[in-house]
């Protein structure tokens, strides 16, 4: 029974890829100096998982930016644009590719971005020209292969990991519509077999294909793309000593493995996600029983972040040898190990009792070890684990049956609105008494250095509570003032006393904690510190209110009130996995209507409850999206339900592909939605339209994402387009996200023409 890993994470321990980066795009390092880093944390890595005793130690998982980006560079998949100016170095190049690169004579945009699957790291994507030619550019694989037979002495354990080629076409796109980009598949394929050759030559024994793609609902040109490339992938190979393990994972491939019947016998080894889809072991085990296929179990969660169930996962690895033999078993993580973080060593200040249950990169390799041993008789490891998690089920750190119970007691009066949205709206516009399309903003206000050093200096303690409130509240009274003076018609607070729209609510709730050294790569050398919840979760106190009624104090406007969601705050967490995802879902949902209910009890009016990762969350399959929305949906309502008819809810959703959810989004049935339009030229609200989507929409028309400053006519020209869409009395006017990103020199002009625009409508168009 052989032991591997997929790919283990590679920011450093302490975020070290990160610091080099960004030191050398600003000029203060060298390139030889950003390669030395590279270089020890990959030894680093190396080290470790040799220590560790596995089998296979994973190669070319190491990226100094991003691993899509790395194979489109390996087989020279390069726009043009990025080859005109002269690069000094294939680096500089690259980071053109992620980054853009403007001097005097250049300005290159930088190439797409887009989440890797449905999980919360993206990827550049690769964009194929018609005739597109593959051929070896950059050598960095090879080099890598280099570095770790020098560290092992022998190539016999080194297995490169390389993203398969039918997944790597799916994943880009085409530069025009005048091809289809599977078409690129015979010219891709030389270029595969090519490299592989290369590896075999170099005595490399074992080559990891990724074909994330069988995990998901697949087209037949898809498919039939897939049998193509692997019939000639194996049958290429089949006399060669190197063994190519397939691997995919996020969920089951089981409904694709038909594909692969044919050429059955050339299949050297495939590995599948037991983590997602556990119940496809038996089919793949009666699958390939009769042939020598080896079967790689993804047993250990590689994207969260608990101790291994030792007691199931050997179910699964007994099962297995019981069925094909030991010969032909290997256990791994179930994916990458890219998601968690690398190592629970550095958190100090977490509970004993919930650290001792915890597990991140390092200790999940470990974890692989400790199964052999169990395997091999050692069964006071296997009691061990067991108690460790057994003693949490009684724990009241974690359990707090009120709560439970609570979460599980929803009527529908819980999670439905007094009346309907006609009559709702009827209400609120007679209170309210706002204009035609009007005005507001999505929450947040630029961030400034000066907000920053203050927020720090609180939580290092270098700032008493009673200063850092006074001058969250001056931050407040002034970007009030400054709404009332662009003449805004519904204000905010500028969340300023947030560091992120999770993270914010994770130190609030109970049954929620931050990590101190928790990273993980979200896109290039940006991390993420995803909080974990870990138990029950409740309000003990309020979260925002205080901040929303101060500001509300300082105006005759209203100011709305600025929630994160509960589906937003669970996906972008750990979550526990000792419940099942709705029930935590619930108890979070109903945290926020806690908070809800006290802010319209404080006289706010209009309360947005923020959810940017409805989507993201979506099953891969689309088989699985009944149940997603069941929880995702009765989450929202439980936040959303427990005020009068006119306290008007709003939402929002910063994408704009509504075109398969619209009528779960039409379920929500929040009062206002605003969502992110401005860059589609409002093509999205077709959808709403064709739908008829009854509620208020709040279509983006400012792109906050770019620096660019949008005129008052162009803005009018937008509100112009969307009067067609859809009825004039639905529309509001705002930017498509948060302006916290932006500089107050942007904001400031581009909110003017905005409200502007939105005056100028009323007369025209009202
Ligand atoms: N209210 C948040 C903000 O304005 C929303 C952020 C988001 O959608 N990602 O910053
Ligand atoms: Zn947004």
């Amino acid at each position: 029974m052989l032991k591997h890993n997929l790919g283990f994470p590679r920011i450093g321990r302490h975020r070290e890829l990160k610091i080099a980066c960004e030191n050398y795009w600003a000029g203060h390092i060298d390139l030889i100096t950003l390669f030395e880093v590279g270089k020890k944390i990959r030894k680093e890595n190396w080290n470790f998982q040799i220590k560790s005793n596995l089998d296979l130690i994973p190669c070319n998982d190491f990226s100094f930016y991003d691993h899509v980006l790395d194979l489109s560079l390996l087989i020279g998949t390069i726009p043009e644009k990025y080859l005109n100016p002269k690069f000094d170095n294939k680096m500089d190049l690259y980071f053109s590719m992620a980054r853009g690169y403007q001097n005097n004579n250049f300005d290159i945009k930088a190439m797409d971005m887009t989440k890797w699957f449905n999980t919360n790291y993206h990827y550049i994507v690769p964009e194929f020209i018609k005739e597109q030619k593959f051929f070896i550019y950059s050598k960095k694989i090879f080099d890598e292969i280099e570095e770790l037979k020098l560290i092992l002495n022998s190539s016999d354990k080194i297995k490169p990991v390389l993203i398969g080629p039918v997944s790597y076409l799916y994943l880009g796109k085409e530069n025009d519509t005048s091809f289809n980009k599977m078409d690129l598949i015979e010219n891709i394929l030389t270029v595969y077999i090519e490299i592989i050759d290369t590896l075999s030559s170099k005595n490399i024994k074992w080559i990891q294909l990724d074909e994330p793609i069988l995990s998901l609902d697949l087209s037949d040109r898809e498919k039939n793309c897939i049998q193509y490339a692997y019939r000639k992938i194996y049958k290429y190979f089949n006399n060669h000593d190197i063994k190519i393990l397939l691997t995919s994972y996020f969920d089951g491939i089981s409904e694709n493995l038909y594909l692969f019947e044919e050429f059955f016998t050339y299949i050297d080894a495939i590995h599948i996600d037991l983590i997602e889809d556990p119940n496809q072991l038996d089919k793949v085990l009666s699958f390939i029983k009769e042939s020598n296929i080896i079967l790689s179990i993804g047993i250990i969660d590689g994207r969260n972040i608990w101790k291994n169930k030792y007691i199931n996962s050997l179910k699964k690895i007994e099962k297995s040898i019981n069925s094909i033999g030991e010969d032909r078993v290997m256990i791994a993580p179930n994916c990458s190990l890219l998601h968690v973080p690398i190592d629970l060593k550095y958190e100090k200040s977490i509970h004993i009792n919930i650290k001792n249950k915890m597990s991140f990169a390092r200790q999940k390799i470990e974890e692989l070890n400790d199964l052999e041993k169990i395997i091999k008789g050692k069964n006071n490891i296997l009691l061990n684990n067991s108690s460790i998690i057994n003693d949490l089920k009684k724990s009241n750190i974690i359990h707090n049956n009120k709560i439970k119970k609570r979460s599980y007691d929803i009527s529908d009066k819980d999670i439905k609105r007094i009346s309907n949205f006609s009559k709702r709206q009827k209400k609120q516009h007679k209170a309210f008494n706002l204009p035609l399309f009007p005005t507001t903003t999505i929450g947040s206000f630029p961030q400034t250095k000066e907000i920053r050093i203050i927020r720090n200096k609180f939580i290092k303690k270098k700032l008493c509570k009673k200063e850092y409130e006074k001058k969250i509240k001056q931050f407040i009274s002034e970007v009030i003032k400054k709404q009332e003076d662009l003449g805004l018609d519904v204000l905010v607070h500028g969340e300023f006393e947030r560091n992120d729209m999770v993270e914010f609510f994770s130190e609030k709730l109970n049954g929620m904690l931050s990590t101190n050294n928790g990273w993980v790569q979200s896109y290039g050398s940006r991390c993420v510190k995803p909080p974990i919840i870990y138990g029950d979760v409740s309000r003990s106190e309020k979260i925002t209110t205080n901040w929303i009624c101060y500001a509300q104090s300082k105006t005759k406007k209203l100011v709305k009130g600025m929630l994160t969601g509960p589906v937003t705050i669970l996906k972008w967490s750990f979550v526990r996995d000792d419940q099942s995802i709705d029930q935590t879902a619930y108890q979070i949902a109903w945290a926020i209507r806690d908070e809800v209910i006290d802010l319209e009890k404080s006289g706010i009016k209009i309360i947005q409850i923020d959810e940017p990762a409805l989507r993201e969350g979506l099953p891969l399959k689309k088989k699985n999206w009944g149940g997603y929305f069941n929880w995702s949906i009765r989450s929202f309502h439980i936040a959303s339900s427990g005020v009068k008819d006119e306290t008007q809810i709003h939402t929002h959703m910063c994408y704009s592909e509504f075109n398969d959810i619209i009528k779960q989004i039409s379920n929500l049935d929040a009062d206002v939605i605003t969502i992110e339009s401005s860059r589609s030229n409002m093509e999205l609200l077709k959808i709403f339209s064709r739908f008829s989507y009854p509620n208020e929409i709040g279509p983006g028309i400012y792109d906050i994402h770019s620096p660019r400053i949008p005129t008052e006519k162009e803005i009018f020209n937008l509100i112009k387009k969307a009067s067609n869409f859809l009825p004039k009395r639905n529309i509001w006017i705002n930017p498509d996200c948060g302006l916290k990103t932006r500089t107050w020199n942007e904001v400031l002009q581009s909110i003017n023409n905005m409200v502007k625009a939105a005056k100028i409508a009323r007369i025209k168009l009202g």
